[in-house]
């Protein structure tokens, strides 16, 4: 826990120094029951449904502008909250006024089919908000993944319940307040705050809630698949990865080895897109992991607000005890460790949750390390022989997220990109994400695809209408 529970409070402490960073209030289940029913009193009474589109967009316009005028100390929240680099963390305030921005243009731009008539009538579709939506997001990137929901379910015009990780519970309440601020009406988004055991369970079985976006670990998200499917709810779910990436002998190999090292050590790993396998075509197989090695050890370790710093602390001093052991189970596994595997030794960072940069070979592709999500700064490599080894190596995890592929060969990475079984393929580049883009997973990384068209579309839902144009009764056979 990046927390600790003070009576009916969540305490987040800062992972960089130990230190708390804020509090807020648990949400109780009395206080839950009393949240849904002003969310569907505000759903039905308070007219943001009913309004025009654009007139809607004005509003998600109106946050948009509001989160841009405090990125700065939302960013620092942030990074205290949950220790990601200040310069991540602007990136993150700036990638949430976009999806405002965004889906308050799809929100007014959106059409809905007029579909071919076989009779006497006109038919056509509109789009229905499901009502109370539950959006549950993860410590990682919390006004990021915040705004992923929260952009798109209120252009559909939903009420949300917004509960943020309890590991990093402080951006929440500020998304809700800018959102008030600029207009939202009362009970339109609120937060519920707590365990995820407690408070989210409570939360996904509640008889008021009619749809459940979820973004988090595969084991968690198969629970609230199960919670789902037992009320008959729709529900997305954005879940974990192992994602490969791949490195053939034609690539550039300068591009493959920063984007590599990029790829699996931005965020200290802890992104569900991380790369954290390396596939190396096996004649390279030698000099691009010394590469690998030698960007990895010079990475810059550091205080989340140092300038030049490329890695910060995991998100909490639990999740450094994870990653530690996994990285330990790999050892046990036979890998080699060949660069970190531990907690730096500079002394100004002894009180922070850091974890160096890890690289670890010399495992079979099913070894768990292999397999695993660890969530952190741990790199596995592994060499392949040909395209058909490298895509049965790749394809073999329960997960399908992401992948990246460094080849100058167009015709290769068309067949190898259509063949891995991922949601999102990067060729010749890796990591890139855009609001306007669909997200989501292949297998167990997930069902549905945020972001995107997809993304407003995932909290609406379609009715047929049929407006009748017969001039006689209707009979009762044809
Ligand atoms: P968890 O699955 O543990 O938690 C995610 C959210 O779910 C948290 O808010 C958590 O609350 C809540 N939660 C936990 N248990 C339940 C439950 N039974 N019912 C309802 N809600 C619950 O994931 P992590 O927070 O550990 O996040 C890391 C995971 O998220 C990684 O596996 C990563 O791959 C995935 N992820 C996926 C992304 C994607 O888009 N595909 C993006 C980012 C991360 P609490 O923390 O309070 O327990």
């Amino acid at each position: 826990m990046n927390t600790s529970s003070v009576a009916e409070e969540l305490v987040s402490i800062n992972p960089a120094n130990g230190e708390e960073a804020g509090r807020v209030p648990v949400t109780d289940p009395d206080a839950l029951d009393a949240a849904v029913d002003r969310a569907w009193r505000a759903f039905r009474d308070s007219g943001w449904k009913d309004l025009l589109p654009h007139r809607r967009a004005a509003v998600l316009r109106a946050i948009a502008e509001r989160l841009a005028a405090e990125k700065e100390p939302l960013a620092t929240l942030q990074m205290r909250d949950n220790g990601k680099p200040l310069s991540e963390c602007r990136g993150m305030v700036d990638y949430a006024v976009g999806a405002f921005q965004y889906y308050a243009s799809a929100c007014e731009t959106l059409e809905t089919d007029v579909t071919p008539s076989r009779g006497e009538y006109l038919s056509f579709t509109v789009l229905e908000p499901h009502g109370v939506v539950a959006a549950i997001t993860p410590w990682n990137s919390p006004i990021m993944n915040d705004a992923t929901k929260v952009a798109p379910a209120l252009a559909a015009g939903n009420a949300v319940l917004l509960k943020p990780s309890e590991d990093s519970p402080l951006l929440a309440p500020q998304l809700m307040r800018i959102a008030l601020e600029a207009g939202l009406p009362e009970g339109m988004l609120q937060v519920v705050q707590g365990r995820g055991a407690d408070i989210g369970t409570a939360l996904v079985g509640h008889s008021g809630v009619r749809m459940i976006s979820f973004t988090g670990g595969t084991t968690t998200g198969r629970a609230i698949g199960r919670a789902a499917a037992d009320r008959i709810v729709p529900v997305a779910l954005e879940l974990g990865g192992k994602s490969p990436h791949v490195v053939f002998a034609d690539a550039n190999r300068e591009h493959a080895v920063a984007a590599v090292v990029a790829g699996i050590f931005g965020s200290a790993g802890q992104s569900c897109v991380a790369g954290s396998r390396v596939f190396i075509e096996q004649g390279i197989y030698a000099p691009v992991l010394d590469a690998i090695l030698e960007r990895t050890k010079a990475i810059r370790v550091d205080m989340p607000d140092a300038p030049g710093v490329e890695m910060g602390p995991l998100s909490s001093f639990h999740h450094r005890e994870r990653v530690d052991a996994f990285v330990r189970r790999a050892g046990q596994e036979g890998g080699r460790l060949l660069c970190g595997g531990g907690a730096p030794e500079d002394p100004r960072l002894g009180r922070g949750a850091f974890y160096l940069p890890t690289v670890i070979d010399g495992l079979g592709p099913g070894a768990a390390t292999c397999q695993e999500e660890a969530f952190g700064p741990v790199l596995a490599a592994l060499p392949f022989r040909d395209e058909k080894d490298l895509i049965a190596q790749a394809n073999g995890t329960a997960f399908g997220l992401a992948c990246g592929i460094w080849t100058e060969s167009f015709k290769r990475a068309w067949r190898v990109g259509r063949a891995l079984e991922a949601g999102s393929v990067w060729i010749n580049t890796y990591k890139q994400s855009v609001t306007s883009t669909p997200f989501g997973g292949f297998k167990s990384s997930g069902i549905g695809r945020e972001k995107g068209l997809n993304g407003l579309r995932l909290y609406a839902q379609v009715k047929s209408m049929y407006f009748g144009l017969q001039e006689t009764p209707l009979p009762v056979a044809k």
